[in-house]
């Protein structure tokens, strides 16, 4: 590729960074790049006093009582408050609650039943494969024949929709090549047809903003553990559109779904709301975990987040472009920023091994099989100085072939 003018200056960049003073609000390591934040979100720094206090005073000491004098009872609506904020959505249709797979569960069988008579469930063949997986086994569980259809490429989709599809279930931004898909055009589309739609936010919730009200979206869901960095498998979120609330049914009907648990009623009646989607008792630690870990973003400029996320993605492309045809990366994240979330991959052969060799040398991305690197751009904790570091290292291991020793070449159980 020709030389590609600089147009960002990494110090200029830190420099007049208006995010810059969240980075101190999180534990990150010394001498670590972290470039996974879109797998695992970093530690911010108040959930281990926050958990801490949950684990001595309201469990060891207060036990009980706390499910009221804690209100630990109301933790999905409290954090799926906080989450709402950042997916333009209103009060009281976002709870956090079970995984995103499970919540994916509950979406799904409640569209299929709020549109009965189509047998089509349309998707991606590169979505996230849990999602394909979940809409196979609701499906099989509905028994009605409903047929997972998949495209082969975004471009296919509109195409695709038909009046005999029910629903329309999409990953707005791509896990593997960071795509991003035009959610009000497409969910506009849908709604034409009478298809309801499904976005799955995990790779965008914390990364932008989002308008669901504005797209008219019917249901989304997302994971916790990623961009809004609730911990290790941290509860899940999931959004109903208003207009369907109470309409559906959500077959995971446990208690905490019922209009009023407490009354200990042998028959069930839903809410009727938002919390028709929660099935049983929370797990607190994760929820008090993730609930602080949220409380973070109350002051957070979504776009000004967003605004930094496109100028790392390409300050690192630009970076890479210097090397990358001689060293053997193929770009697969669009360049245009209309297209994208808020990662950048290469495909290149050996790349697990390339991978690790980061790794090795503390920069921290994650490599998708069968040939992708990925590195996510979180921008309340990253710097344009790591992006452009995390870049020189990245050549450095593919000139001295570094990557081409024994221990690069044994694959964990996690990629
Ligand atoms: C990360 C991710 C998931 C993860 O689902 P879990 O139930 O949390 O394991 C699901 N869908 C997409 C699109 C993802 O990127």
């Amino acid at each position: 590729m020709d030389s590609t003018p600089i147009k960002i200056d990494p110090t200029h960049a830190d420099l007049s960074d208006p995010l810059r003073a969240y980075r101190d609000r999180f534990e990150l390591p010394e001498g670590v790049i972290y470039l996974d934040g879109n797998s695992l979100g970093a530690l911010p720094k108040t959930v281990r006093q926050r958990v801490a206090k949950t684990i001595c005073e309201e469990w060891g000491e207060q036990l009980i009582r706390s499910w009221n004098t804690a209100d630990w009872v109301h933790l999905p609506q409290r954090v799926g408050k906080k989450i709402a904020r950042l997916i333009g959505a209103q009060d009281g249709t976002v709870v956090a609650a079970d995984s995103t797979s499970i919540n994916l569960f509950k979406v799904l069988s409640a569209a299929l039943d709020l549109n009965p008579g189509r047998s089509k469930i349309i998707s991606e063949r590169d979505n996230f494969p849990t999602d394909l997986y979940i809409a196979e086994g609701v499906a099989k569980q509905i028994g009605k024949g409903h047929r997972l259809i998949l495209a082969d490429a975004p471009k296919d989709i509109p195409g695709m929709l038909d009046d005999d599809v029910a629903v329309l279930m999409l990953t707005h931004v791509n896990y593997r090549n960071g795509y991003r898909h035009d959610m009000a055009a497409l969910t506009r589309a849908a709604h034409d047809m009478g298809i309801l739609v499904i976005w799955d936010l995990a790779h965008t919730a914390g990364a932008m903003p989002v308008d669901l009200t504005g797209a008219g979206a019917d249901f989304a869901i997302g994971c916790g553990y990623k961009y809004l960095n609730g911990g290790p498998g941290a509860p899940a979120f999931l959004y109903v559109n208003p207009r369907h609330h109470g309409g559906f049914r959500q077959p995971l009907s446990g208690w905490f779904g019922h209009r009023a648990p407490f009354d200990f009623d042998s028959a069930y009646a839903p809410s009727g709301g938002i919390e028709q989607y929660l099935c049983g008792t929370p797990p607190v630690l994760a929820m008090v975990a993730m609930d602080e870990a949220m409380s973070l973003w109350d002051d957070v400029d979504m776009e000004a987040v967003r605004t930094k996320s496109v100028a790392l993605c390409d300050f690192f492309i630009q970076e890479i472009d210097k090397f990358a045809e001689d060293l053997g990366l193929t770009l697969v994240t669009p360049r245009d920023p209309g297209l994208r979330g808020s990662q950048v991959s290469y495909s290149c052969d050996n790349g697990y091994a390339i991978m690790q060799a980061l790794i090795a040398r503390g920069v921290i991305g994650d490599f998708r099989a069968p040939d992708i690197i990925r590195f996510g751009m979180t921008p309340l904790y990253l710097s344009f100085a790591e992006v452009g570091q995390a870049a020189a290292v990245l050549k450095e291991i593919l000139e001295t072939r570094a990557w081409d020793a024994p221990e690069y070449q044994v694959r964990g159980a996690v990629t």
